[in-house]
């Protein structure tokens, strides 16, 4: 907390607080934070609903809070954690954020249409519009994967539990998703999540809340690269939260030239990992494959990459690399691609391909800010 605390009371409400130095993020406080802060509790649990399901930021707008204790939260809170400052828009729906943050670096995030709207004859909605949000969890990333323009730029920073919060609520507002609608969060933006572990998961325990976003921890993935020793920290903090894995390569001399912290955590140590997470027997882990053209696409690879997931109930995302000017990199064939597919289901393995969203708008990560930068 940076305020002094020093109570200030009137007959229906207190505040504690007095010296204020400056003011506190909204979205970097949990439900219990604020209710340290702002008694009685319940003005708490208004304040956070009023916010968090009819996406309000104006503290004169919360009328169910009184005017005295409104004008207070006004000085003492902040919202402006980031600003969309551009929006691509793709043919195929998806919608891609850039957006800056109060110290004035950019971060992307990327809302995906995974299901249209359907309606009846009679105009009623017969299935809801699915979207899943694609969220970034560092400014930067130290892993330095060969194919990812985000890695070109360095590691900067990492986000606070506030700024991965707040790219949820600025594009749930920017489109006015209803407060219950279903969405699912994936981590798997600019950064590597697991290198952001303590800011994640109290953004994790935010987004759940009940009085606010509340989305289930089902609905939410975390996509790492693969540090071993972080997947087994994750374990332990038991969250109940989806794993992907991005392995990329079935063996390490190709997965070194794709992700060079392969050689500290090589593909043997991440699937051991894999194997120790307490995961739902129900569940599968995801294993993310980029598919580049003449590197990892043989039939070979296929049939190594079931060896290797040999034990584990897994899912394999197979995805087009998403060429950019400058890569080595080509996209694969649709027909390799194919076989490959074919390769994993004949051995018992679930396996999509996953057509690249948003390729009309450049949605490999790092893009739209590179773009940015460039002017
Ligand atoms: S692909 Fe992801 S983990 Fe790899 S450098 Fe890019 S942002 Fe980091």
């Amino acid at each position: 907390m940076r305020w002094c605390e020093k109570s200030w009371a009137t007959s229906s409400h207190k505040v504690i607080r007095v010296v204020k130095r400056e003011a506190l993020d909204f979205f970097d406080l949990t439900l219990e934070e604020l209710e340290q802060i702002l008694t009685p509790r319940f003005r708490a649990r208004q304040l956070y609903q009023w916010v968090y399901q009819r996406y309000t930021d104006d503290m004169s707008e919360v009328t169910v809070l009184p005017k005295t204790l409104r004008s207070e939260l006004a000085e003492q809170l902040r919202f402006d954690t980031l600003t969309i400052v551009d929006k691509a828009i793709s043919q195929d729906g998806s919608e891609k954020y850039l957006m800056r943050l109060q110290d004035g670096h950019t971060i992307e995030a990327v809302l995906l249409k995974m299901k249209p709207q359907k309606h009846h004859d009679d105009g009623g909605i017969a299935q809801e519009a699915r979207y899943t949000l694609c969220l970034s969890t560092q400014v930067g990333c130290k892993v330095g994967c060969a194919f990812c323009l985000t890695a070109k730029g360095g590691f900067v920073r990492n986000l606070t539990a506030g700024e991965i919060v707040a790219q949820v609520w600025q594009i749930k507002r920017d489109h006015q998703l209803p407060a219950h609608r279903g969405i699912n969060l994936v981590y798997m933006g600019m950064g590597e999540p697991l290198d952001n572990l303590e800011n994640l998961t109290k953004a994790i325990a935010i987004l759940t809340t009940e009085e606010g976003l509340a989305i289930s921890a089902k609905r939410q993935t975390i996509s790492t690269s693969g540090i071993s020793s972080r997947i087994d920290k994750l374990g332990a903090l038991n969250l109940g939260v989806h794993l992907a894995i991005s392995l990329h390569a079935v063996d390490n001399e190709t997965r070194q030239q794709l992700i060079p912290m392969n050689r500290a955590y090589p593909i043997e140590s991440v699937i051991e990992a894999v194997k120790r997470f307490p995961y739902d027997t129900r569940k599968r882990v995801m294993f993310e494959y980029l598919m580049i053209k003449d590197l990892n696409d043989s039939p070979q690879a296929a049939k190594r990459l079931v060896t290797l997931l040999e034990g584990i109930k897994s899912k394999v995302n197979l995805i087009y690399f998403n060429p950019y000017p400058g890569t080595p990199f080509k996209r694969p064939d649709r027909a390799r691609m194919e076989a490959f597919r074919d390769a994993l289901h004949s051995r018992g393995i679930t396996c999509t391909i996953r057509e690249s969203k948003g390729l009309d708008i450049e949605a490999a990560c790092g893009q739209l800010r590179e773009k940015a930068a460039k002017g």
